[in-house]
């Protein structure tokens, strides 16, 4: 059976919050409930995230049904400018999000240090519990809205990846990241010193002016490969992509496990990388549209191939050429989080 995926065209952006009458997010909400909004709130710099204007007419909805609104997000394990609860909030309003702008307050899903989590039992192939951030384990629904763009290990980032990599404490993250352990050429190095900065785990040091990789310390966040642009680390991308993407998975799954849950994917300035990086040039596709279904798996699939269908070929093979990404979702749909057949009800 196919999943139903409302769908509004860019072109019509004005009419979001009549658009939003008819998606069904209130079969989600109920009176004095905790309703998580979960959003990245972009890295400091970034220009991609969802902007908070889209968030205020849902914080109406939601309180407008007696319930309780909140955005939240969990914080990274690089090192950035969301880190810990303390700079992630600084970040979110310097971003425009707050309750005066949005309707509903910000809480850092997994507390100060990202280490207030909750073990949730899944028995799946890669683990058997998750550590799911406590904001969002504890609250009662979760509405989950996320900017649509490509993503270094799993293609294209949508709400499987918003939900999975997006709520796991500091632990779960390293925990999915640990297959893309990266193969180091210390031959090619300059020196530079820009890796040790981002290594997470004070994996990497500079001995004179080769870099050096302490294997038992590296978390296989791959951060260095991405930070170090002389081509020094690489990672056996078939093997490890495909683990993680898997791992991600499970992790949605325990998020969404036994909870009411919705999702809203904005299609807009598409980029090669994430909200997670301040700067990483301009959209490669044209602004498409915003979309909304309660089945998480439908969702991904309608906005990744409606990407395609306006860049005319595979958009997400062209920016990695490396990634099967469908395999998030190929593996989404075999453990029963939805399905990838769709039918689109354009507004
Ligand atoms: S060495 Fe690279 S992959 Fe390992 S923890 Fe450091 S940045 Fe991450
Ligand atoms: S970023 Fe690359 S070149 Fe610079 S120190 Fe690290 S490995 Fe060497």
């Amino acid at each position: 059976m196919k999943s139903e995926v409302f769908y509004l065209p860019w072109e019509k952006i004005s009419q979001y919050d009549e658009w939003l009458d008819g998606v069904g997010i209130e079969k989600i909400v109920s009176k004095k409930e905790l309703v998580a909004l979960k959003i990245h709130f972009g890295e400091k710099g970034n220009k991609g995230f969802i902007k908070p204007s889209f968030v205020a007419p849902l914080a109406k909805r939601i309180k407008e049904q007696g319930a309780f609104p909140f955005l939240t997000d969990a914080n990274t394990i690089y090192v950035g400018d969301r880190a810990d609860a303390y700079h992630h909030a600084l970040v979110a309003e310097e971003h425009g999000f707050n309750i005066r702008a949005c309707g509903c307050p910000v809480i850092i899903a997994d507390g100060l240090r990202g280490n207030a989590g909750h073990d949730v039992q899944i028995g799946l192939k890669h683990f058997k519990k998750v550590s799911i951030a406590n904001s969002v384990h504890y609250s009662d629904s979760i509405l989950l809205m996320s900017h649509f763009k490509g993503h270094e290990i799993t293609g294209f980032g949508g709400l499987i990846k918003n939900a999975g990599m997006g709520c796991g404490t500091r632990a779960g993250k390293y925990a999915m990241h640990h297959s893309v352990l990266p193969k180091v050429s210390p031959e090619k190095c300059t020196g530079c010193g820009v890796c040790v900065k981002w290594c997470p785990a004070g994996a990497l040091e500079l001995s004179g002016r080769r870099i050096k990789m302490d294997k038992s310390k590296c978390v296989g966040c791959g951060e260095c490969t991405l930070s170090c642009k002389f081509g020094v680390f690489d990672i056996l991308w078939d093997e490890a992509v495909s683990s993680v993407q898997e791992k991600i998975v499970e992790y949605a799954y325990g998020v969404l496990k036994g909870k009411k849950h919705f999702g809203i994917n904005f299609l807009n300035h598409i980029t090669q990388y994430c909200d997670c990086y301040p700067t990483k040039g301009a959209p490669l596709v044209r602004d498409i549209g915003v979309m909304a279904a309660s089945d998480p798996v439908a969702l991904d699939q309608a906005g990744a191939d409606k990407v395609n269908e306006v860049y005319g070929s595979d958009f997400w093979k062209k920016i990695f050429p490396h990634i099967d990404w469908n395999v998030q979702l190929e593996y989404a749909q075999k453990l029963g989080l939805g399905t990838r057949q769709y039918r689109i009800t354009e507004f």
